[in-house]
């Protein structure tokens, strides 16, 4: 969510709350994705939108694999892709083909990956100076260049195999709506700073008030950066699909959907450790482990309940439609009201049809709490959904219906980080004591996107493929230039 849009924005409000937030709440750790999870527009506003919903739930599980990956969100799948993509580029074989396997508890892609708001855009400058005061200038510089990485990359795959049309890309841009003056001389100060600092800001526009409302009939100022939107199951479902297809004789791909984890335990194998990966249709012995489990991560993971871990958050989305035409709705992302709601028209084909948008947020409504601590997403919250029926007949007058109703609303669920950086390498370096080390060995994570993730997760799943290739070939880990040194698990301790 909130590229800037979404949460990175709101990240001062986060913290207080997180501050005054009762203890009881704290030591709890998330639950088990939820049965019964509530209808994405993604997911099931057709019936071939997840083609991939149920793969190999009935297959017999493997006994034992090279790496087991748990959850089937952008990041588990992406780390299988980054695995071949990196195997096949450099001709890397072992002793025996590698065998991956992908274990997710509900259907494909059903946590937050399929029920996001769809944004696919990299921050340009927000949130420059609070980085910039937290680290130093490379350190803040980074954390754009990362998202810039990570969503040319996407992008660069997704037209490069030809499925642009397939996934919805849509290269809009993206506006910023700056409510108040305050957001407005922060969004300055973190230009400017950006600028000093020499940070790429090719295709950001300022973007009077005047210009706004003649264009588009909100009257605030803003800025334009460069963004698209997309359907994030179909590009997962792609990443899949051609991780599969060229997954070569040095290893082997399998996907276990409705096979939730219930628990890891350690085991010797050969005088040398692995785990064994408990599910509800019976256990693998595994060499590795990575937790792709974003906000659920505290349920494998307990010493990441709490304020110094992830957070489960609930997001809530809707698909509405405009009373205007795509002429005056045009194509571009947007979010507003310091980043809390976003929203994007679906792509159309005609000018006078009427787009269907998608937009979310309305947390703020359910303050102080936020829906933090939140982990069910099998039900929306009628106060969170009141702000977002409100909110764009309140921005853009007469062009969405006030009395018009959604087609569909939902919910998925976030994992935030005190921070809002995500964590990123072996599980055993978030934790202090040997002891405790050494009950990870070998487990990795890549998980806490704040909800920003499209633009963070999949770079992040190349991280941890890089670092599990570099592990196999007995070889160091290179750090990739443009990997924020505050992501890798080794510089956040929790415990
Ligand atoms: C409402 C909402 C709106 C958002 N909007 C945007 C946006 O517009 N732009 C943006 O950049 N980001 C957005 N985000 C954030 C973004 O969607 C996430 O950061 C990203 O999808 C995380 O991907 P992931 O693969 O790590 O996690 P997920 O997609 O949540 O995947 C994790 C998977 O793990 C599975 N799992 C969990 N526990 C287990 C277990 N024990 N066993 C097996 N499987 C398990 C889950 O079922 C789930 O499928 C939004 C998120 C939400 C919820």
């Amino acid at each position: 969510m909130p590229v800037n849009p979404q949460i990175l924005g709101k990240l001062e409000h986060f913290q207080r709350v997180l501050e005054t937030w009762p203890s009881e709440h704290l030591a709890r750790p998330a639950q088990r994705p939820s049965h019964n999870p509530t209808h994405s527009f993604w997911i099931d506003s057709s019936p071939d939108a997840n083609p991939l919903a149920g793969e190999g739930s009935q297959d017999p599980l493997p006994s034992n694999a090279d790496i087991c990956i748990i959850g089937a969100g952008i990041t588990g799948v992406g780390v299988a892709y980054h695995l071949i993509e990196l195997m096949n580029n450099a001709s890397l074989s072992f002793e025996h083909p590698l065998s991956i396997v992908i274990l997710e508890a509900r259907d494909f892609c059903s946590g937050a990956t399929g029920r996001n708001g769809g944004h696919l855009t990299p921050a340009a400058f927000l949130e420059f100076a609070r980085r910039h005061a937290l680290f130093d200038t490379v350190e803040a510089k980074k954390s754009y260049e990362f998202e810039q990485h990570t969503t040319s990359l996407l992008v660069k795959i997704i037209e490069e195999n030809g499925w642009a049309s397939d996934v919805d890309l849509v290269e809009g841009g993206h506006i910023s709506l700056l409510f108040t003056e305050k957001e407005e001389e922060d969004a300055k100060k973190d230009y400017e700073m950006a600028r000093q600092a020499q940070l790429d800001l090719d295709g950001v526009e300022w973007v009077p008030k005047e210009t706004v409302q003649a264009e588009y009939g909100a009257p605030y100022a803003g800025f334009r950066e460069p963004g698209h939107n997309v359907w994030p199951l179909k590009v997962v479902t792609k990443l899949y699909q051609h991780a599969r297809a060229h997954i070569g004789q040095s290893a082997n791909l399998s996907l276990h959907t409705r096979t939730p984890v219930t628990a890891i335990t350690q085991e010797t194998v050969d005088n040398s450790s692995a785990y064994t990966v408990v599910t509800n249709r019976g256990s693998i012995s595994c060499s590795r482990v990575v937790h792709a489990t974003n906000a659920y991560a505290s349920h494998l993971l307990p010493f990441l309940a709490g304020p110094e871990g992830i957070i489960p958050t609930r997001g809530q989305v809707m698909a509405i439609r405009a009373s205007a035409g795509t002429d005056q709705i045009k194509t571009s992302g947007w979010d507003g009201n310091d980043g809390f709601e976003y929203w994007f028209p679906r792509p159309v084909k005609h000018d006078d049809e009427k787009p269907l948008v998608i937009i979310g947020g309305g947390r703020e409504a359910v303050g102080p709490g936020y829906e933090l601590y939140v982990d069910s997403d099998s039900e929306t919250h009628p106060v969170v959904g009141k702000a977002l029926r409100e909110f764009l007949p309140s921005v853009f007058e007469g062009k969405y219906d006030p009395d018009s109703e959604p087609e569909m609303e939902w919910t998925g669920i976030m994992g935030y980080t005190k921070m809002g950086d995500p964590f990123v390498g072996p599980v055993a370096d978030l934790l202090a004591a040997n002891l405790q080390r050494d009950l990870y060995k070998r487990q990795y994570i890549a998980a806490g996107y704040t909800g920003h993730g499209m633009p963070r997760a999949f770079g992040c799943a190349e991280v941890i493929a890089q670092m599990i290739l570099a592990e196999l070939s007995d070889k160091e880990w290179k750090e990739p230039a443009w990997l924020p040194q505050r992501y890798l698990t080794w510089n956040r301790r929790v415990e």
